[in-house]
């Protein structure tokens, strides 16, 4: 699916109008409530500098969390606005409701070049309901729809689709390259094309490993996902993480990558434990002799070497999932070397966002990589060759 043929903030005439812009700042902070990651925040600059020098009045939106409709102090986005006014030294205004007295009140005394930002979309239920009424009331604070939020585009929500039934609809800069980046390798990648995918489950990334099996000259599978396949080749998985019900679908994947002469790699040594613990005691087992009562949680040295050697004359690399349970130091080696390798690679790299992005950034490897997307979710299913309803909603050139 293309949506390049979708208008941009550069199709439409925004001088001077009124703009409510939906950005993802749905963001991790620290134990100290401070935000760890603002990559989200930074990467929607670019359309907001536009906007602002384009002297449009900017009513700036986004979700943070799952307050379940309801107020909630801990996923305010009040932090978020700080940010700007502190870190960024961009004047954002702030109100403490979405849709309420406040917003109506900031939103019709905009001036030209200024933004104000809602509080948290949802904390009312209305959003992720894609509720009619909801989205009429946020397309009434503005006369253009900008959507710059990558993160949240496989969701059909008020914010997201509902509003583009009332407003001129357009995406921003960072959806057109997240979008644009990832078609490119999937349309006309360089080979040889290397795709790396980890994580807990084998169902989440069933479509994306067919789609990109059409696709990739090499698939390495790591994660926890590895040990149905693993279970698959008969081997012992001790008491890893396996999903009994896809075993042949396992079996059968690995029999379809041999028909089309992709290279099919899966961990060779795995780091084991005996709890699912990140103070468990640990060890390295070969694959094929992971001991009763042990689990898989990362993978091991030779695994490490055999995938990273793999990703050496790679020209395109793909990756999006964690080689084990990367968050426990223990066993976040797998990981972090897939991170150097893809790095050293010298290949046009995209990380998918989610706990592969979190990796990279926490080696501070972002520089290093081609792409880091913004959006794990968002960008699965355009691996997977489904549908954005948020980019498909916008109107087409
Ligand atoms: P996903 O959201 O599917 O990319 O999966 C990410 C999650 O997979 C992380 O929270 C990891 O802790 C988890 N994970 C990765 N490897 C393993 C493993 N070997 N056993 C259990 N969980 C794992």
């Amino acid at each position: 699916m293309s949506y390049l043929n979708r208008k941009t903030i550069e199709d439409i005439d925004i001088k001077g109008k009124q703009v409510l812009l939906r950005c993802d700042f749905n963001i991790p902070f620290d134990k100290n409530g401070n935000i760890s990651d603002a990559r989200r925040i930074t990467e929607s600059l670019k359309t907001i500098n536009y906007l602002l020098n384009n002297k449009a009045k900017i009513v700036l939106c986004s979700h943070l969390g799952r307050p379940n409709g309801e107020f909630d102090e801990k996923f305010s986005l009040k932090p978020v606005a700080d940010y700007f006014n502190k870190i960024l030294n961009i004047k954002v205004k702030f109100s403490n409701d979405v849709i309420g007295e406040n917003s109506k009140a900031l939103a019709s005394s905009l001036k030209e070049s200024e933004i104000m930002m809602l509080e948290n979309l949802r904390f009312h239920k209305e959003e992720t309901e894609n509720d009619v009424e909801f989205a009429k009331k946020l397309a009434s604070f503005a006369e253009i729809f900008v959507n710059d939020a990558f993160g949240t585009a496989h969701r059909a929500h008020a914010s997201t689709v509902g509003v583009t039934n009332f407003l001129p609809s357009v995406c921003g800069f960072l959806i057109v390259k997240e979008i644009s980046v990832m078609m490119s390798v999937l349309e006309n990648p360089r080979r040889p094309f290397v795709a790396v995918l980890g994580g807990a489950k084998v169902s989440d990334k069933i479509g994306v490993i067919e789609n990109l099996l059409e696709k990739v000259d090499t698939l390495i599978v790591g994660g926890g996902m590895a040990y149905t396949f693993m279970n698959a080749l008969g081997y012992s998985i001790g008491t890893s993480i396996c999903e009994s019900d896809k075993v042949t679908l396992a079996a059968d994947i690995m029999a379809c990558a041999k028909d089309k002469l992709v290279k099919f790699l899966i961990p060779v040594d795995n780091r084991v434990g005996t709890e699912y613990s990140p103070s468990t005691e640990f060890k390295t087992v070969q694959s094929d002799s992971i001991p009763e009562g042990w689990m898989g949680l990362d993978i091991g040295p030779k695994t490490e070497a055999l995938f990273s050697d793999a990703l050496k004359d790679a020209a395109t690399v793909l990756w999006n999932g964690p080689m084990g349970v990367a968050e426990w130091e223990k066993f976040s080696n797998g990981t972090f070397a897939i991170v150097k390798a893809v790095a050293e690679s010298g290949a046009f790299s995209i990380i998918g966002g989610g706990d592969s992005a979190a990796a990279v950034e926490k080696l501070g490897y972002v520089d290093k990589m081609s792409h880091v997307s913004t959006g794990g979710g968002a960008s699965l299913a355009l691996l997977e060759g489904k549908e954005l309803p948020a980019v498909a909603a916008l109107n087409v050139k």
